[in-house]
């Protein structure tokens, strides 16, 4: 295992950290076992959040298991409009913990000026989070996101957060700008959920695993990552212990990429450009907004994997999470579109988005998955 230097927190991280939202499947001790085989192979970081039912209580009862000393804990916990609401989430993820020092607390799920708002309020939360800071209950404070990249800027931008806990993969480069700015600013960058919400990448698709072979496609996606020294650590999120062995194997692999690795990922972007041909999505994200609401450079992402790389499940599995609002999962499904013709002008590729919408809803909407590209 390596470990990188979590930006300004100056934590020495393992570049993977054991996110613990999974793990609670199986009997009692499975979250221990997990826990102890994720520290066995070097992992020093552990990962949750108050909002993962009961993954506070069961990384209270692997603590014991354990030398606390040897890992740092970040728990998450959502931004609140009142500062008691804020401690009182605090004081519980402590309890359920049985901790008296946190190593890192993120404000969890800053996705939309609603939440910035919550967050920074020097009256309510953000008073609380200064409390804690100033009283050495809290070393470090952060910050998680599954917001879009104007949101995630303008929160780095505040300099107030040591770290940032984000989505982005070879998959989702979207948020390129925020790793860029992040670095500049020194802050920490934690990278969630690389290989599930990164592609579905621990179950490739044929497509992916022959425009990578020798290599596998989970591994590669890991190594793009890593191979970027702005990035520290990739979470890792097993249900059971032997769930982490096969995204450890790069664990000791963090230099640049080797031809070898650039010239499949090559393949992979040739590949791409060649299936979608004049229809390729580049995800620039121009053409916001839309008056209904639709994220389109995410739908078309979805479309990209789906049709390129027959990535029907994990654009399935991300496209029916899609509940209308701006918050976890972002804005309406592609059938709202109203062929109102505003996005048009605004898009440098000239798509025809609302057929391009329009097929991403025929063939992601769970039950449908017609293909109509031919
Ligand atoms: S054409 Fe469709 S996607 Fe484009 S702005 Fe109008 S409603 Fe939105
Ligand atoms: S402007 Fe065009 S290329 Fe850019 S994200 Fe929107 S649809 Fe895709």
């Amino acid at each position: 295992m390596q470990y990188r230097r979590f930006g300004k927190t100056e934590m020495r991280l393992s570049v993977f950290s054991l996110g613990l939202m999974r793990y609670m499947s199986g009997d009692p001790d499975n979250a221990t076992r997990v826990v102890q085989r994720g520290v066995e192979l070097g992992i020093n970081h552990l990962e949750t959040a108050r909002g993962y039912g009961t993954s506070e209580d069961l990384l209270g009862r692997a603590l014991k298991a354990i030398d606390r000393t040897s890992v740092h804990i970040t728990t998450k916990i959502a931004p609140r409009p009142t500062y008691d609401r804020f401690m009182q989430d605090f004081e519980t993820s402590m309890e359920k913990i049985g901790i008296d020092v946190l190593d890192n607390l993120d404000i969890h799920g800053i996705n939309n000026e609603q939440k910035f708002a919550w967050a920074v309020d020097e009256k309510q939360t953000w008073r609380a989070v200064r409390k804690l800071l100033d009283s050495g209950t809290v070393k470090h404070v952060g910050f998680s996101t599954h917001g879009k990249t104007p949101i995630l800027l303008k929160t780095v931008n505040t300099e107030m957060f040591e770290s940032i806990n984000l989505h982005y993969y070879w998959f989702y480069q979207a948020h390129a700008p925020v790793i860029e700015r992040a670095a500049e600013l020194d802050m920490g960058v934690f990278i969630i959920s690389p290989n599930e919400k990164g592609g579905l990448l621990f179950k490739p698709t044929e497509t992916l695993q022959r425009l990578s072979a020798p290599l596998h496609p989970m591994h590669l996606n890991q190594r793009w990552l890593l191979a970027d020294p702005r990035i520290h650590t990739l979470s890792v999120g097993p249900s059971v212990p032997e769930e982490l062995d096969a995204p450890m194997a790069v664990a000791d692999n963090v230099g640049p990429l080797t031809e070898q690795e650039r010239a499949a990922l090559q393949r992979w972007e040739e590949h791409r450009r060649a299936s979608l041909g004049a229809d390729f999505c580049t995800e620039c994200q121009k053409c916001l907004p839309c008056p209904e609401g639709i994220d389109i450079p995410e739908l078309l992402r979805l479309r990209n994997a789906a049709v390129a790389f027959d990535m029907l499940e994990y654009g399935t599995f991300r496209y029916n999470l899609l509940d209308g609002s701006f918050d976890w999962f972002h804005g309406q499904m592609g059938d709202h579109c109203t062929e109102c013709g505003q996005c048009l002008p605004r898009c440098p590729e000239k798509l025809a988005i609302p057929r391009l919408l329009f097929d991403t809803h025929d063939l992601l909407k769970r039950g449908r998955g017609k293909r109509l590209w031919g």
